[in-house]
């Protein structure tokens, strides 16, 4: 689902942020990415979104080079991949409903069809019946689900998250993850970026580490890197 080959990534007038980075998801994999803050976890997960390019190397996700993608195909591709915010920027001048439908209105799909999949979409997170609500008027976790449905409501084969449970009790981490792992149940390929280790552990999935920008794999020789 996901390949990098070795993958270079230095911003305008910065350091190298990521240094040649090879690794793999296969379709209904689900990884963890862990490391420091600053490893480069935010920019590898920026690159699988094209919001930013790679300065050498190649990602291809599912199957597509996405160097080599038309800026045609580019909003065929975001829809392909759900993403998941620490802060979940939902909007609180709309409702519930319509922060989900954010990413169809993009899509164009008919206001029946739009209140089918954003139904389903809260349904997945346990949110249905909270439509019409602002999601100001809901807790921290109600909040990342919300921002989990919006994520989910195109129904992309890649969902990604960036520190989803930064803000969160171990509690409520702990059920936020195992809202992630059902989506990876029904075939989504998911790879989370956090600082969470203790939740990392007691998931016992595999774990990706960056570490100033190289990667390794948790078992491999560079474990003892992280703390
Ligand atoms: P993490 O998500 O692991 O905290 P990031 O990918 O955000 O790491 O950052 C990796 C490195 O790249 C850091 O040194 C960071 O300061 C730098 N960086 C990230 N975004 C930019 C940017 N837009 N311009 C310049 N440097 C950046
Ligand atoms: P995180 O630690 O969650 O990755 P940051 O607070 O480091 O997020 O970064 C927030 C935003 O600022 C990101 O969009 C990132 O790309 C950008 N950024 C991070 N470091 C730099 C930097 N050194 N110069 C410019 N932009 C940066």
């Amino acid at each position: 689902m996901v390949r990098f080959d070795r993958v270079s990534k230095r911003y305008p007038g910065g350091k190298e942020a990521l240094t040649g980075v090879s690794f793999e998801l296969q379709r209904g994999e689900f990884a963890f990415l862990t490391g420091h803050s600053g490893a480069g976890k935010s920019t590898l997960l920026k690159l699988m979104m094209l919001m930013e390019r790679p300065s050498r190397g190649q990602v291809f996700v599912d199957g597509q080079n996405l160097g080599r993608m038309s800026s045609g195909q580019i909003p065929y591709h975001r829809r392909k991949v759900g993403v998941v915010f620490q802060n979940h920027q939902l909007l609180f001048d709309r409702s519930v409903y319509e922060n989900v439908a954010l990413p169809l209105q993009i899509a164009g799909y008919t206001p029946a069809e739009a209140g089918r999949r954003v139904r389903a979409a809260l349904d997945s997170v346990g949110l249905l019946g909270m439509e019409k609500r602002n999601p100001i008027e809901l807790s921290g976790g109600e909040q990342q689900r919300v921002g989990i449905a919006r994520a989910v409501v195109n129904k992309p084969a890649l969902l990604l998250a960036d520190e989803p449970t930064g803000n969160l009790d171990p509690e409520l981490s702990a059920e936020i993850m195992n809202l992630f792992a059902r989506f990876q149940q029904v075939g989504v390929t998911v790879l989370i970026a956090t600082h969470d280790i203790a939740l990392v552990e007691r998931m016992g999935s595999r774990r990706i580490i960056l570490d100033h920008g190289q990667m390794h794999e948790a078992g491999g020789a560079g474990d003892w890197h992280v703390g």
